[in-house]
């Protein structure tokens, strides 16, 4: 019997052993807790959800909700137990977070052909391994993974601005300029009047924050969360982040303040807040930032964040199959190679083990279609930009050829694709 290592097993880790256990492999499971726990997980069981109970959209018109329909093309294990476990929360995929996670362990354990480890991993393993150790990620196995791929190459703390998509930004209001017109114009700025400015200031500084965890206390001066910065003193922010100098406008009325956006992916049609990350609630963001100037119907294709979270800088440290360029019998998967969310960390241990899976076969590399949203989160991994590189939720901004007005032919395309592709897989 063949054999594999998955280490950790989270909701990337979960999916690998099930893809590997289905096809009759020997699969070693590696998973520190309930020995040691992480500073968010509570319990011992496979595919824990560490914070909100929710997979959020169902709706195949829903960037998440696409691949999770992706997901069930392919045999996904928690897909089918996310169904057996749902809860009612409307449009959105909600379950009960513990019939979830131990239906999951009770199904893994199930299999004879599982060996479940008990133990934090340290190193590398020898053999074919996938790691999937998550944000949270224990200490040790980080650094060695820095000093594999080199330190540079390995974040420990996610600050990210909220991204908003271009069409729905009013540029009735906002205008492009880059600041003194350095450059060309490739900044969209949101102006602010004083009154506009004081009342925004009011709400952010009273909104609602989300739990912070002990680990997540400790900003690094560079990545303050707004909110925080804003309590400094008034006019911290038009200091700072909302400094109007160099962007004011003949013939317009002097802006007291002026919020920049910046393009965040190749299309053009993403931009972010420039120098917004924040810890503030989902709804929060989206009810205090539509206060903006010019983004009052703007589309959060993905909210603010903050929080400790370990991953790699992938198109520098990977090689096109998800394996560690430095030890090309490792392959990475989850959260630790910039994605960002349950859905997106499952779906990428499921393509993390078809690709090791077609090596072991001694057969090609099967690569999703980037008219799939999979495809689509595996190119911005191996393909996006090493020095700008965050996390990123599943969109419809990096998915090939989408956008607003043709939804119905990108979801029937995507799953077209994605049969294709699992076909191949399991050619
Ligand atoms: C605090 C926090 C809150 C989050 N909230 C949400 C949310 O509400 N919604 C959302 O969609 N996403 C959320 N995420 C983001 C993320 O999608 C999840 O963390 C997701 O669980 C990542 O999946 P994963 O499989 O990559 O890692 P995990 O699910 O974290 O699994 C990794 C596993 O590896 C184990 N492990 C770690 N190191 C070792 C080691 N050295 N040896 C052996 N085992 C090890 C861990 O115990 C864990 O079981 C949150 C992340 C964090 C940190």
């Amino acid at each position: 019997m063949r054999k594999v290592n998955i280490v950790g097993g989270g909701l990337a880790g979960v999916e690998a052993c099930y893809f590997f256990l289905k096809r009759n492999y020997e699969v070693h499971l590696y998973e520190m807790r309930p020995k040691k726990m992480t500073g968010a997980h509570v319990t011992g069981n496979f595919g824990e959800l560490v914070c909100s109970n929710s997979l959020k959209s169902n709706k195949l018109d829903n960037a998440c909700g696409l691949l999770k329909e992706e997901m069930r093309h392919m045999d996904s294990l928690t897909m089918k137990v996310a169904a057996e476990t749902a809860v009612p929360s409307g449009n959105a995929l909600s379950v009960d977070r513990d019939a979830f996670s131990q239906k999951i362990t009770e199904i893994l354990r199930n299999f004879p052909n599982l060996v479940v480890h008990e133990k934090e991993i340290d190193g590398f393993i020898e053999g074919p391994t996938i790691i999937a150790t998550g944000p949270l990620t224990a200490d040790k196995l980080a650094s060695k993974l820095a000093d594999t791929i080199g330190q540079k190459s390995l974040f420990f703390f996610d600050a990210s601005a909220p991204i908003v998509s271009k069409d729905s930004i009013d540029m009735n209001i906002a205008y492009k300029k880059s600041r003194y017109d350095q450059g060309d114009d490739s900044y969209i700025n949101c102006p602010f009047s004083e009154e506009q400015y004081d009342r925004f200031y009011e709400e952010l500084i009273n909104a609602q924050v989300a739990l912070v965890h002990d680990f997540d206390k400790n900003y690094f001066e560079g990545c303050m969360p707004i909110e925080v910065m804003a309590k400094r003193g008034k006019d911290t922010l038009r200091y700072g982040p909302m400094k109007p100098k160099g962007l004011q406008v003949e013939g317009r009325e002097k802006f007291h303040a002026v919020i920049q956006l910046r393009q965040d992916n190749l299309n053009g049609d993403l931009f972010n807040i420039v120098g917004f990350q924040t810890n503030l609630t989902y709804p929060e963001q989206k009810r205090v930032f539509r206060m903006i100037p010019g983004l009052e119907n703007a589309e959060f294709v993905r909210y603010g964040l903050m929080h400790r979270n370990t991953y790699i800088c992938s198109p520098k440290a990977l090689n096109k199959d998800l394996s560690l360029k430095a030890k090309p019998n490792t392959f990475l998967a989850g959260q630790l190679i910039g994605v960002e969310g349950y859905v997106e960390s499952a779906a990428m241990g499921i393509l993390a083990a078809s690709f090791l899976y077609k090596k072991l076969e001694g057969k090609a590399q099967v690569i999703p279609s980037l008219k799939t949203m999979l495809g689509s989160l595996y190119n911005f991994v191996v393909n996006g930009n090493p020095d700008t590189f965050q996390p990123m939720n599943a969109n419809f901004g990096i998915l090939y050829g989408a956008n607003k007005h043709n939804r119905e032919e990108t979801i029937q395309n995507s799953l077209v694709e994605t049969d294709k592709f699992w076909a191949k897989v399991n050619d």
